[in-house]
């Protein structure tokens, strides 16, 4: 375990939640708790959860199943977009976690029964069973939720909204597209993935038009009339991007209702556009396991006690991530690690013959405005009386025209972040 994760379980548990929670769970009481504990999907929630809950519960077994033997971070993908950094920055294994004790299975989840407390893995890998599970499985994209955005026409019109394969076919398009071009990027309604990370996409493509490719533009066409950090992405790309940057909102005829990859055309209730590049972004849904273990209700997320994000539909499951209904937790890397942290502390403390008490989360999003700027927003949660509520004045926006100085100390400290958090998860 690294040295950003190698404190006390004391220490961590309360740096978590703060004494009160935790002034009765003590190392000894949880160090001997004996469970089957498994996490399935290894990602920023997944993998974070499996680490802690080894550390928390050393002599419990822990494994997690993840069909991938490598994790592509989403978070600063948009750098890869923007032609700012490699693929290989964002690439993760689960070295350190097989390290630390964790049996890694590198198998999909088909079905979970939360009956008999198992999980089936496909391709005939046999069964798992768990006294208690963590479910991380991220989203799944709606297909034709838009018309015409099939899983074959991403091929074409690429979302980039699950990294990897999809975040080189966008990068390469813009590097093929001829100066002149026109790409354009079509936002859904919330909830999705990141909240701010389709305004950060297209500072950075914005920013890369700019420099290489002059005569050409972004348009973003948004289902939605106001967005995360609004305010401030306006300000940034009328001082940065005047002539290579547009955004239009629901009432200005900016939602997108069909695409058509055979003739590349995206459609407005208003206009038929034919651009060069068109990144569709897609609505969402918690990943396809949620909805087969029966912890997803009619909005296609799932439910949660913020208490100890325990499934309010089925027991002995705790999702986290993207997949849960947090809001006003938004959906991103920051918030799903330490959901993970929590949900693992939480469950130490189940089996040690404790109560969850409530407590205080928090989330920051970064953004990237230009390669060495950033803009956050910091969210601060109150977790009592069964509702996640913000506390106001807790949180706030970066400062307005902060000037060069503080857009580069955030850009700074959006790279620690991404290095504590990939730290955490994977390292
Ligand atoms: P994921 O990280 O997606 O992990 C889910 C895992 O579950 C995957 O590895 C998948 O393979 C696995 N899985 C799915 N189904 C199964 C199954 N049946 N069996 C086994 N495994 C399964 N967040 C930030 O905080 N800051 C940022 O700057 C930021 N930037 C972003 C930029 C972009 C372009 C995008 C798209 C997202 C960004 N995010 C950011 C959001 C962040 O990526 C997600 O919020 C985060 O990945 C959520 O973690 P998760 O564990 O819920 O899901």
């Amino acid at each position: 375990m690294s040295d950003t994760v190698r404190l006390s379980r004391r220490g961590l548990l309360a740096g978590l939640a703060g004494t009160a929670a935790l002034s009765h769970l003590t190392p000894r009481a949880i160090a001997q708790t004996k469970a089957k504990l498994v996490v399935v999907g290894g990602g920023f929630g997944g993998a974070t959860a499996a680490k802690f809950l080894k550390h928390f519960l050393p002599n419990a077994s822990v494994t997690l199943i993840e069909p991938n033997e490598r994790y592509v971070a989403c978070p600063f993908s948009n750098l890869v977009i923007g032609g700012l950094r490699t693929m290989r920055e964002q690439t993760f294994t689960y070295d350190a976690l097989k390290a630390a004790g964790i049996d890694v299975i590198h198998q999909t989840a088909r079905n979970i029964d939360a009956e008999t407390r198992t999980v089936t893995l496909a391709e005939g890998g046999g069964e798992v069973g768990y006294d208690k599970l963590i479910l991380s499985p991220g989203v799944d994209i709606r297909w034709q939720a838009l018309e015409g955005y099939e899983e074959p026409a991403a091929e074409i019109m690429p979302h980039a909204w699950k990294a990897g394969a999809q975040t080189r076919l966008l990068r390469r398009q813009l590097e093929a597209m001829e100066d002149g071009g026109l790409v354009i990027m079509s936002v859904p309604t919330a909830p999705f993935r990141c909240p701010p990370g389709p305004y950060e996409r297209a500072s950075l493509i914005a920013h890369y038009l700019k420099t290489e490719k002059p005569n050409s533009k972004l348009l973003i066409l948004d289902a939605k009339d106001t967005f995360s950090k609004q305010r401030l992405f306006v300000a940034e790309w009328a001082a940065r991007y005047p002539d290579h940057l547009e955004w239009r909102g629901a009432s200005d005829f900016g939602r997108v209702v069909s695409v058509d990859p055979s003739t590349m055309t995206v459609s407005t209730d208003f206009e038929d556009f034919t651009p060069s590049v068109a990144n569709i972004i897609p609505p969402q849904r918690a990943g396809e396991i949620a909805g087969r273990a029966g912890v997803t209700d009619q909005t296609g997320w799932c439910p949660i006690d913020p208490l100890d994000f325990s499934s309010t539909l089925q027991p002995d499951i705790h999702v986290i991530g993207d997949a849960t209904i947090a809001a006003p937790m938004p959906k991103s890397a920051f918030s799903a690690n330490l959901q993970a942290k929590f949900a693992a502390m939480q469950i130490a403390r189940a089996l040690s013959g404790l109560d969850v008490e409530p407590t205080v989360l928090a989330n920051t999003c970064y953004s990237y405005v230009a390669p060495d700027a950033a803009i956050s927003i910091t969210g601060v949660y109150s977790n009592a009386e069964g509702k996640l509520t913000s506390i106001e004045g807790a949180g706030g926006l970066s400062p307005d025209g902060g000037g060069d100085r503080v857009r580069a100390a955030e850009a700074a400290q959006a790279e620690a972040w991404f290095r504590t958090v990939t730290e955490e998860a994977f390292g």
